[in-house]
């Protein structure tokens, strides 16, 4: 039965939203889904968001990868540069080791004591040592590469070092004399035939080396520098070490050579002064005062007087031996030189390898913290701002179009969207009450406060403009209902039995009327039908019925009393519409009057109009 109220309280008026907040609002049950249901026009901006955070995540990781991959670059060149060094330095030493061992071998041949030899051999040893090291060079560590020495060039200095040495040592066994000297010759030239063939090595590597990395040049240049220095000032002693060992005249081309190799060293020590690499080094200066003093000063007034001496005469201030011990202490300035610059350059390569190191390990930590943010960001602002605030969004129109809101999500996004939710809540609250309360308001506007079916007002509504249900077809009929003497119902058991009669009467009607009719009270004791029909008889059966149901009916008036009342029903059939309504109504209460006047307890109809009398339908009353 709330069934006919409810049914035209929601189709009467036209606020419809605030009907629709009268009914449950439970949230939908929905499929769990990790994004917010969206209205269509919003359906882009998700994946928007998230191609952009995808792309901004993808943009950094490339530009870390980049940055990263730089620093790494710099560590690898770095350590390749530590290794290429260390090696290039290898060969300088060996290099010093074959120019050294002349020392000795002057010393055999000059004097080829058990001493002396002793010493060769060690010097000797030394020298095969480093060479067998340098055809056979270490593992090159992972990810460095190697500049291996080609085999042959290894091979050609073994083979001239063995026959130097053959010629060193037959020259040690030669007595004085014209052949003593040329022996003697003959085997220095030979060792420095030995050094000539391994500058072909130290040649070969620096090229490799400068030609894959320019930084290394400068130091390794002057390494070749300091090795030169070396190789050449030794090589001026050895010039007059034969016709003094020999006690003979120096021969001219011997002179022509010291000279030309004097010439040689100063170039290359003017030449090294002006080297950055060694001026950035400023505690070699001490290193560069003692070759000035002692390899430029006291070694070569030493070379110059025996050459002075030597020149015309073959007798000497001094003894080979005596030479070649004043001599090499002042050869040993250039090689404590050559040896503090390649121990600072290696030091300093290794500490740029370091360097590198400790930057790719700042570099990575540092892109790696900016990517894990990055990415935390922009994740953590997609889920805990963006999609609530989807969410929000979707449910606040929900409201406003009174849509079932879908289920929220567990994670309501940061502390200030759970406020906004929180918000929300409190809003769609108030909404509910608003619309409970209107919808109580409209209930109590539009039905009759005693028995509960509609009012006046509400049959007039509905009359003139119908409801969502109401058939396209407008044809309307109408029965009007007066109780018979009613007011002696009053009279007789008091005005609450009347009022309880009035109630059970209208639960009557509701109870016999069909489902698609209005059921409302007219006014006092009168209640009137309202229902879809264009066919007044079978209104006026309808009524008919009720009104035999009524009269059987029995009334409890109060305690054990029970009492029949009868009606007088007024029957109308016409259209619907502002105007046909008030004539309808008029007709039907006509009839109505009728059949008080008829005795009461009947049913009396409406004449049809013109246009229907013509169809062949005329007046008609029926009878209790
Ligand atoms: P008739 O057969 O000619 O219709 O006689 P009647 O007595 O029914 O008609 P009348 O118009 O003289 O009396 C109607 C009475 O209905 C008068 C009024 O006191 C009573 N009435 C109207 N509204 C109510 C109500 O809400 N409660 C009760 N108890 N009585 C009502
Ligand atoms: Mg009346
Ligand atoms: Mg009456």
């Amino acid at each position: 039965m709330t069934s006919t109220v409810s049914q035209h309280a929601q189709t009467t008026t036209s606020a419809t939203a605030a009907t629709a907040f009268g009914s449950s609002r439970k949230r939908a049950e929905s499929a769990w889904s990790p994004w917010p249901r969206l209205s269509k026009r919003d359906q882009s901006l998700y994946p928007k968001l998230s191609f952009s955070i995808g792309l901004a995540i993808l943009c950094a990781a490339v530009l870390a990868a980049m940055i990263l991959s730089r620093a790494w670059n710099d560590f690898v060149e770095a350590r390749q540069n530590h290794y290429d060094i260390q090696y290039f330095r290898q060969i300088l030493d060996t290099a010093n080791f074959i120019s050294a061992e002349r020392g000795p071998a002057n010393d055999a041949m000059s004097d080829p004591s058990e001493t002396a030899l002793k010493r060769l051999a060690e010097f000797r040893a030394r020298s095969d040592a480093a060479l067998v090291s340098l055809s056979a060079p270490p593992e090159v560590p992972i990810l460095l590469h190697d500049h291996p020495i080609p085999r042959d060039l290894i091979e050609a200095v073994t083979e001239n070092l063995a026959l130097a040495r053959t010629k060193v040592d037959h020259a040690a066994t030669v007595q004085g004399g014209e052949a003593k000297l040329r022996a003697m010759q003959a085997a220095i030239e030979a060792m420095f035939g030995v050094s000539d063939r391994f500058r072909a090595v130290t040649t070969w590597r620096a090229n490799e080396l400068i030609g894959h990395d320019s930084g290394l040049s400068e130091p390794v240049l002057v390494g070749q520098m300091l090795a030169d220095l070396r190789e050449y000032g030794g090589r001026i002693a050895s010039e007059v070490i034969a016709p003094l060992a020999s006690r003979q005249r120096i021969p001219l081309e011997n002179i022509i050579d010291a000279r030309r190799d004097q010439g040689r060293i100063h170039q290359i020590w003017d030449m090294l002064r002006g080297q950055t690499a060694l001026n950035v080094m400023p505690d070699l200066a001490r290193n560069q005062a003692a070759i000035d003093t002692l390899f430029f000063g006291a070694g070569m007034n030493m070379v110059d007087t025996l050459i002075k001496q030597g020149k015309d005469s073959s007798s000497y201030s001094i003894t080979a031996v005596e030479l070649t011990r004043a001599f090499v202490p002042t050869m040993k300035s250039i090689e404590d030189y050559r040896t503090a610059f390649l121990d600072k350059t290696v030091s300093r390569v290794a500490a740029e390898r370091d360097g590198a190191l400790k930057l790719l390990a700042i570099v990575s930590l540092a892109t790696t913290i900016v990517l894990a943010v990055l990415i935390g960001v922009l994740l953590s602002v997609r889920r805990d701002v963006f999609r609530p605030l989807l969410q929000a969004r979707e449910e606040v129109i929900g409201l406003a179009e009174d849509r079932p809101l879908a289920e929220r999500l567990a994670s309501g996004g940061a502390g200030e969207m759970t406020r906004l939710f929180d918000a929300i809540d409190v809003l769609q609250d108030r909404m509910r009450e608003r619309a409970s309360l209107t919808s109580e308001l409209r209930q109590q506007a539009e039905t009759d406060g005693l028995t509960g079916a509609l009012n006046r007002r509400t049959l007039d509504y509905i009359a003139q403009n119908g409801s969502d249900g109401s058939p396209k077809d407008d044809a309307l009929a109408l029965i009007m209902i007066d109780l018979d003497h009613f007011k002696s119902i009053n009279d007789t058991h008091g005005h609450l039995a009347g009022d309880r009669v009035l109630v059970e009467t209208a639960k009557l009607l509701k109870r016999e009327a069909p489902i698609d009719c209005v059921v409302a009270r007219f006014g006092g004791e009168e209640f009137a039908l309202l229902f879809p029909c264009s066919d007044i008889n079978q209104a006026g059966r309808l009524a008919e019925s009720i009104r035999a149901k009524l009269e059987n009916h029995r009334f409890t008036v109060s305690e054990g009393r029970q009492i029949t009342v009868t009606a007088s029903f007024g029957v109308a059939c016409g259209q619907r519409g502002p105007s046909s309504w008030r004539h309808l109504v008029e007709r039907a209460d006509k009839a109505l009057y009728r059949a008080k006047a008829d005795g009461r307890n009947r049913v009396s109809m409406a004449p049809i109009s013109v246009a229907r009398r013509m169809g062949g339908e005329g007046d008609q009353r029926l009878r209790a």
